[in-house]
């Protein structure tokens, strides 16, 4: 379904156009969803309402309704659900990290979902069991940030793809967002201030790099250094093994100079061996990508277990004696299952 929300201004210009308005509203309508991210029609002030009127019978100006929203008992990440115009459900996660007193400085990223479902069913994520429904539009992966931003009265700073599907499997869309981020007309969010996070569909890669011109920030999930361990955690590593997959992120660290991160979910007894430090270092360092180590979140599908706090550490303190750089993600919001990548589609009963 077409939005206002998602729409680039070539679109909405044709709109506006197309209901004898004058080509100035287009701009105003601009402003108002992206900047000042309005969800009804008779927000906008400056449009009269008979022009509301019209618009309002051309186009849909959004399409999610916000459902609920839980608070995450330990502080640190918010979860929302929104429900589809078609009625499925959908989360997004808020990640609030106030600036200390040596680092001032306040950073709201909001987690967005960019399908219902998965394609590549991962064994250990929650989004990837049951089936795919489909992809989101632009309209609805940029509408989360606006609803975000509304319902908390907070700035979002940054953007991180990485709620619920794969990105780079809902490309178009995917990429439409981040112009609609980006762009001085739209969010005006700076391109480093985009992550998009993808469980490595190696063609894909080389042509979004291509078509962001490297520009938003690029986090790989590699979960493994052997391709046998890969595959049993992501599928698609037997379509897209290692080597490939590596080959092209050296390909882009070379002709863009550009940083990548690594995704590592750590899983006791399954990735946390000291043979994959070795393999992750010997992967990781010619590429000089950062490596953030996520806990795992276990989930009934999946019966292993996280990692104890002190085998994480160790983990990544061995990835640091190579000389790598190493962040291991807090589990804040873990009680309402709030972290980013950890949302499933199980809501289907709660119309
Ligand atoms: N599809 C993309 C982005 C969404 S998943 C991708 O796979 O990269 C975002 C991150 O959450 C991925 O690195 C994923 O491996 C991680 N993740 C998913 N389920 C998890 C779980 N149960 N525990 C810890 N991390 C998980
Ligand atoms: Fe999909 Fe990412 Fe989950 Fe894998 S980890 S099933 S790619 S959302």
């Amino acid at each position: 379904m077409k939005t206002l929300y998602g729409s680039t201004p070539e679109e909405i210009e044709t709109i506006v156009l197309a209901q004898g308005l004058p080509k100035y509203r287009a701009a105003q309508l601009l402003e108002w969803v992206y900047q000042k991210n309005i969800l009804a029609w008779d927000e906008m002030r400056n449009i009269p309402q008979d022009a509301r009127e019209k618009l309002a019978q051309a186009i849909p100006l959004t399409a999610l309704a916000p459902v609920e929203e839980k608070k995450a008992v330990t502080g640190g990440s918010e979860k929302f659900l929104f429900r589809t115009a078609d009625g499925h459900f959908l989360e997004s996660v808020l990640i609030s990290q106030e600036g200390e007193a040596a680092a001032p400085g306040n950073r709201q990223t909001v987690c967005v979902s960019t399908q219902l479902g998965c394609k590549v069913h991962c064994a250990f994520c929650a989004s990837g069991q049951g089936k795919f429904l489909r992809n989101l539009t632009a309209g609805e992966i940029v509408e989360q940030v606006s609803r975000i931003s509304r319902m908390t009265k907070k700035k979002i700073t940054n953007v991180v793809f990485m709620g619920m599907g794969e990105p780079l499997d809902n490309f178009e869309a995917t990429l439409k967002a981040i112009r609609i981020l980006i762009a001085s007309w739209g969010f005006a969010l700076g391109a480093r201030r985009i992550t998009v996070s993808t469980s490595g569909i190696t063609p894909k890669i080389l042509e979004f790099v291509k078509s962001t011109e490297g520009r938003v920030r690029l986090s790989v999930s590699l979960h493994s250094s052997m391709d046998a361990v890969r595959s049993s955690l992501v599928p698609m590593n037997r379509r897209y093994p290692l080597k490939e997959l590596v080959s092209a992120l050296r390909r882009i660290h070379r002709d863009l100079k550009r940083e990548i991160t690594f995704e590592y979910t750590l899983i006791a007894g399954v990735n946390d061996s000291e043979e994959e430090v070795e393999g992750v270092a010997i992967l990781a360092k010619p590429l000089r990508a950062k490596i953030n180590v996520i806990p795992y979140n276990p989930i009934a599908e999946f019966p292993h277990q996280a990692p104890t706090p002190e085998a994480a550490e160790k983990f990544c303190s061995q990835l640091e004696k190579h000389g790598l750089r190493v962040t291991l993600r807090k589990t804040a919001g873990r009680d309402i299952d709030a972290a980013c990548g950890q949302l499933r589609l199980d809501r289907m009963s709660h119309r």
